[in-house]
């Protein structure tokens, strides 16, 4: 049996590695286990925009995502931008009059932004042009410009993530799969079983991405089942080339919900709500067509794209979004079973050294923090039996 460590984190993506750092940071030993290789979950699958722009209809959420975006700059400070691949020029947003809603919408939304505090530039064609000399804006049409925003390298940041947490003194140990839990005489939780051995551990911080329903559930050693659903999502990856075709994250208006943002090495990577929402509930999914599917969607706002040159190397990665019922993070206890933290979110890049730093603390303190108080697992109905 491995030496007890104070806490055990199942999940090598950007929740349990922020997690596990500030545990370590916090003085306590860590162990973080992942069944694949870092960030081989969601995380090495994600469009990885971090922003609150997208949160528009809740007030709270939209707060805890902007302090999401706010956390990435001491991200910056401690790692360096460049280390991580953390970049930032902003999102655009824009529509035109001869959309479906005309440019009532983005209006509004831009309403709602500024009223927020939420940082940003109103565009008319003009300043879009300017900023995208590639994309044919149409005549009238109008956006902004959500100016903090930014977008990551994922895996990159997972792997720097990795080895601070080493530098600590803390262990990472992948390919290395949770199979169930230690308990003690009295049926408490004292740690994880692994196939690499038990781990004993005080606390274990359960951030398993979509697992964690079934993970919480093996702990609580019973049905309970937490209302956590795996939603897909594709992106498509098109590697560097000669000419930098887009220069921020950008929405597309009537295109299916399009987006693209660059990569750091100069290429794009491209995602459609549409071509996601076509995957729901199948396993069978061909998604040989995604690359042309997508390319030619965007051609059709950047004719110059050389669509023959840039769909077959480009690659394609299928994702799964941890998400609850109710689309908002789930962090805390779990609910009648000591010593067990739950971790799991949508918007997990945006969020994740955030709810790291707010999970470490409340577990070394023992202090609710404020802004986890809606989150909480206890707010489901547990079905447990
Ligand atoms: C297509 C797509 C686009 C997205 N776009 C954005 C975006 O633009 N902005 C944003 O903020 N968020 C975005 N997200 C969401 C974001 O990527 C996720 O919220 C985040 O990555 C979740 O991180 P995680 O650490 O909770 O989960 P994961 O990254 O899935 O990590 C959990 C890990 O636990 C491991 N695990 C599971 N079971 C076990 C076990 N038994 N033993 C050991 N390890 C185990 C898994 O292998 C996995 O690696 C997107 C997601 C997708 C799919």
């Amino acid at each position: 049996m491995s030496e007890g460590v104070d806490a055990a984190v199942i999940g090598g993506g950007i929740l349990g590695l922020c997690t596990a750092l500030e545990l370590a940071r916090a003085g306590k030993r860590v162990t973080l286990v992942e069944q694949e290789a870092l960030a081989g979950g969601t995380t090495g699958h994600s469009f990885a925009w971090i922003n609150a722009t997208a949160k528009r209809d809740d007030r709270d959420y939209h707060a805890l995502n902007a302090a999401g975006m706010e956390r990435y700059v001491d991200i910056a400070r401690d790692f360096g931008e460049r280390a991580i691949g953390l970049e930032g020029s902003g999102s655009l947003h824009w529509t035109h009059p001869a959309g479906p809603g005309g440019v009532a919408g983005i209006r509004h939304a831009a309403d709602v932004l500024e009223g927020w505090g939420y940082p940003l530039a109103r565009l008319d064609r003009t300043g879009l042009q300017a900023l995208e000399p590639h994309v044919a804006f149409p005549a009238g049409a109008e956006g902004f410009l959500a100016l903090a925003d930014r977008w990551i390298d994922a895996r990159r940041f997972a792997h720097r993530l990795a080895s601070e947490i080493a530098d600590l003194g803390g262990s990472v140990r992948a390919p290395c799969s949770v199979t169930g839990f230690l308990r003690n005489r009295q049926r408490e939780i004292a740690g994880i079983e692994t196939d690499r051995g038990p781990i004993p551990a005080a606390t274990v911080v359960i951030a398993a991405g979509v697992a964690t329903a079934r993970m919480a559930a093996l702990a609580a050693g019973s049905l309970l089942r937490l209302p956590l659903r795996a939603v897909p999502g594709v992106l498509v990856d098109v590697p560097t080339g000669p000419a930098r075709w887009v220069n921020h994250v950008i929405f597309l208006p009537d295109a299916g919900g399009l987006h693209v943002r660059p990569t750091g090495d100069g290429g794009m990577t491209i995602g459609a709500d549409d071509i996601d929402a076509a995957l729901a509930g199948r396993s069978d999914a061909d998604l040989g067509q995604a690359p042309a599917q997508a390319l030619e969607r965007l051609a059709t706002f950047i004719p110059g794209l050389p669509l023959r040159d840039l769909v077959a190397p480009a690659t394609v990665r299928l994702g799964v979004r941890p998400m609850a019922s109710d689309d908002r993070p789930i962090a805390g206890p779990l609910p009648g079973v000591a010593g067990v933290y739950l971790l799991a979110t949508h918007s997990g890049i945006t969020l994740g050294p955030l709810l790291g730093q707010l999970a470490a603390r409340e577990i070394v303190s023992g202090e609710p923090a404020a802004l986890l108080a809606p989150y909480r697992p206890s707010r489901f109905t547990v079905i447990s039996s």
